[in-house]
């Protein structure tokens, strides 16, 4: 039977791990690839996004400084060089700090003379050389760390003019960064880094924020980058390992949940297969305990009937085996009948005040033949100063009788029996000692459940039905009391009976 349990406990955990095995690693396999492919879209998403607010940066530059130089343009056609309408012109664009238009030959044209070092910045970009370069080349130029850039016009007459100006950084970060990054719907942080990577600009603080990818801008703005930046705990994979986390966490719950079932399952099964055993021994070993003294009482019975015995001393023993039989056999029926009225939920008991050692005294004359038979060597010892204790008299008789009977039972052959009875701290405590067989410790929790019987070799030959120490126990608890059971194989046992002194 054990070996089916056994089979059943693998059977089902092969069953119900191997698939959660399976789903285990289906769930990490797929959650992996999910977070890879989450992270793969996330940053494409992001260098979408960050190419587009690069372009419209541009472009948006790109549009006012077009428009400037179309006005500057549209005054170089117009003949003369009004330089007041250039300064008009000047003041009315934030965006160019200073304009310099310098002629075919490398004269400047406007204004009147390099202002603050200019000249050590435009001077060489705008030798007769260089102009007739840009000239040939027709393009316009960003130079000197992106706020100085060059651009090509025409004068009045065809002459080519080189338009020389420089960005104010700080309307540059307003109005063209600000405005056009700021407008864009987006969680992440995006920032513009200059040619030296200092940050120029940044939707947000940057903080502790990761740095996911940076793409370049154009010819507007050359080595400078949009770079985007991730809030901390926001990335696509935090979010995947937390979504990982929690999934693992719930496998792991289901699994414990699963194995606790099979555990309690098996264990349940191991339970009732053992009980079945163990109620089955119990009829055969109840069983056999009627027969054995029904017999004795039926052969004695019959010799006398048959007048066999003569002598009138012949007869008297006889007559006391026929009693200590009957007696023995109603001390098992009782036990029996109690049992089952315990199990049945029946058993009632009722308190009255009870002297201790009459109680104690009654209980081991019904011992004292098979005492003296066996050659057991009793001692009684009862505290003088006990008083009458509450209690079920005739159910703490039968605890007590069990108790002697399992003594004399499980005796070796160093046969002491000793009864003692005191007080101590409110209860009544009554030892039941002997020195036989002894019960191994890992034995002593077990020997009060009911139909328990120690390994067949210790009992072995020893007539009993498990439910005596059982019976002992309810009785003791039905009292608000404990028995208890300190012993060492070989060295005897002693039982102790602690009943409340003031009753229950
Ligand atoms: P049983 O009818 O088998 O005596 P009990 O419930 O009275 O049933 O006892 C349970 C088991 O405890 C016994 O089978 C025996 O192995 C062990 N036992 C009980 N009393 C003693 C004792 N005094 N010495 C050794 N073993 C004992």
């Amino acid at each position: 039977m054990l070996s089916s349990s056994a089979r059943f406990s693998a059977l089902a955990l092969l069953a119900i791990v191997a698939p959660a095995a399976i789903v285990a690693i289906i769930g990490y396999v797929s959650i992996r690839q999910w977070e890879a492919s989450s992270e793969l879209l996330y940053r494409e998403q992001a260098r979408d996004m960050a190419t587009m607010a690069a372009d419209k940066v541009e472009a948006t530059l790109r549009r006012t400084e077009d428009a400037f130089l179309d006005r500057v343009q549209a005054v170089l056609q117009s003949g003369a060089l009004p330089a007041s309408a250039l300064d008009d012109l000047l003041a009315g664009t934030p965006l160019v700090r200073r304009l310099y238009l310098i002629g075919p030959r490398g004269e400047l044209l406007y204004p009147r003379a390099w202002l603050d070092g200019d000249q050590a910045v435009f001077g060489p970009l705008v030798s007769p050389g260089a102009v007739r370069r840009i000239a040939r080349e027709g393009k316009r130029e960003v130079v000197a760390s992106n706020h100085a850039c060059l651009a090509l016009l025409t004068q009045h007459g065809g002459e080519p003019v080189v338009a020389a100006f420089l960005r104010d950084p700080d309307t540059l970060r307003r109005e063209i960064l600000e405005t056009t990054l700021g407008a864009l719907e987006s969680s992440t942080i995006i920032a513009v880094l200059d040619h030296e990577g200092r940050t120029v600009y940044s939707r947000a603080p940057i903080g502790d924020a990761q740095r996911v990818l940076s793409v370049g801008f154009r010819e507007a703005l050359p080595d400078w980058r949009l770079t985007v930046y991730q809030a901390p705990g926001a990335s696509p994979r935090q979010a995947v390992r937390r979504q990982v986390m929690l999934f693992t966490g719930a496998l792991g719950v289901l699994v414990a949940v699963i194995a606790a079932g099979i555990v309690a399952t098996w264990r349940l099964m191991r339970r009732e297969t053992e009980m079945a055993r163990l109620k089955s021994d119990f009829v055969a070993n109840v069983s056999h305990d009627l027969k054995t003294p029904l017999s004795v009482i039926r052969m004695f019975g019959e010799t006398l009937e048959m007048g066999r015995v003569t002598d009138e001393g012949g007869r008297q023993e006889y007559y006391r085996v026929i009693t200590r039989e009957g007696e023995r056999l109603s001390r098992l029926i009782d036990n029996v009948l109690d049992f089952s009225r315990i199990e049945g939920g029946r058993q009632t008991y009722s308190m009255t005040p009870t002297a201790v050692e009459p109680l104690i005294r009654t209980t081991l004359e019904a011992f004292a033949h098979p005492l003296a038979q066996q050659g057991f060597k009793v001692e009684v010892r009862v505290a003088a100063d006990l008083p009458e204790v509450a209690m079920d008299a005739d159910a703490v008789g039968q605890a007590l009788a069990n108790l002697i009977d399992n003594a004399i039972k499980y005796s070796g052959d160093d046969r002491a029996l000793t009864i003692d009875a005191r007080a101590a701290a409110g209860w009544l405590v009554i030892t039941v000692s002997d020195r036989g067989v002894g019960i191994a410790r890992e034995e002593q929790a077990r020997i009060f459940e009911k139909f328990y019987r120690v390994g067949r070799s210790d009992t072995q030959g020893r007539r009993g039905s498990g439910v005596g120490l059982a019976l002992v126990r309810h009785i003791a608890e039905a009292h608000g009391g404990t028995v208890t059971v300190e012993s060492a194989p070989g060295d005897g046992s002693r039982f102790s009976l602690r009943l409340p002194l003031g009753g229950s």
